[in-house]
């Protein structure tokens, strides 16, 4: 009957409106439920573990308000923590104050770097910037073409090696770095605001990858580099968070495929691994299915 986290707290304890302080039986049963919730949402064990005791320690003894019932009460904690993690406020990309602005995109293969960077091209457009798509995806076959088809949507040029390079061998001979750099004074001459930087992914976090997305970020000196994870990738999350916080140090995160089943706790395992804003979403493969990541929003879903 009662589907929802919110809506299951609520109605357990809505006979004990107004009982003063939350004890422990209060906390105990409502913690259980919250830890199916997050683990239904795919949040990864640890970070619900962490969560849970964070949950507890801020709960226990806290005033229940008039209002409120305990298990409202501790919807609203449990709330305010989710939002808090997530990053409060909605992050906004920092413009360079010297343009152009360079923009990174990192992330494993498949995770939807490419079809993001037409979306973010076209997000960035339709705000007034002038961005530029660089190709230093060398490795996967076809990505290149991929980011020219998808510029050629969004209206956005795209600077790559070779136009329409799509064997393997022949974009394996390129290298990302010096395309990168070479797509950033291009960007430079050609009065280009933005750079969006398409960079090569792996189907596992390995050294080189991360080397080769750790020298195009040093070489072009990138304001931004947005890690790009797929929501779907559940337990592995946190893994691949920390990998690519190491490896590339990112400013903030991209989740895509969110209009499959995931319900987000990709989202809460890489904030809360990381400490890093997650800033946009993805949901579909249209160039149109892209929004700014609202962290109360991504709350709710997770409650709800
Ligand atoms: P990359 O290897 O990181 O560059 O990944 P791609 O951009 O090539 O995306 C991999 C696959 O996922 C492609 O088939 C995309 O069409 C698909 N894809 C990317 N983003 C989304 C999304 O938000 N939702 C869905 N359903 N598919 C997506």
């Amino acid at each position: 009957m009662f589907n929802s986290l919110s809506d299951r707290l609520t109605a357990t304890f809505k006979n004990l409106r107004g009982k003063g302080k939350l004890t422990e039986a209060d906390i105990d049963g409502t913690a259980r439920e919250i830890r199916r919730a997050l683990l239904d949402a795919d949040v990864a064990v640890p970070v619900v573990r962490e969560f849970i005791a964070r949950i507890k320690a801020r709960a226990l003894g806290a005033e229940v308000a008039q209002a409120l019932n305990p298990g409202q009460q501790v919807v609203k904690i449990v709330n305010e923590e989710l939002v808090g993690i997530l990053g409060g406020q909605t992050r906004q990309l920092e413009f360079a104050k010297q343009p152009p602005t360079i923009i990174m995109l990192a992330g494993l293969q498949g995770a939807g770097k490419t079809t993001l960077a037409g979306k973010l091209a076209l997000h960035l457009k339709n705000q007034g910037h002038t961005p530029v798509l660089v190709a230093c995806d060398l490795q996967r076959p076809n990505a290149v073409k991929q980011l020219q088809v998808g510029g050629q949507r969004a209206g956005v040029p795209v600077f790559a090696p070779h136009p329409g390079v799509s064997s393997e061998s022949e974009a394996a001979t390129g290298d990302p770095v010096a395309v990168a750099e070479q797509g950033v004074a291009h960007a430079k001459d050609s009065l280009h605001d933005v750079v969006i930087i398409d960079t090569a992914g792996r189907l596992g976090v390995d050294e080189e990858l991360m080397r080769q997305a750790a020298n195009i970020k040093s070489a072009v000196n990138a304001h931004e580099t947005l890690f790009v994870i797929d929501a779907m990738i559940g337990q592995d999350a946190v893994n691949t968070a920390q990998a690519f916080n190491e490896g590339v140090d990112f400013s903030g995160v991209v989740l895509t495929k969110l209009d499959g089943d995931a319900r987000g706790g990709a989202a809460l395992s890489v904030a809360s691994v990381t400490g890093k804003p997650v800033m946009y979403a993805s949901t579909g493969e249209g160039l149109k299915d892209f929004e700014v990541f609202h962290p109360d929003r991504m709350a709710r879903r997770i409650l709800d």
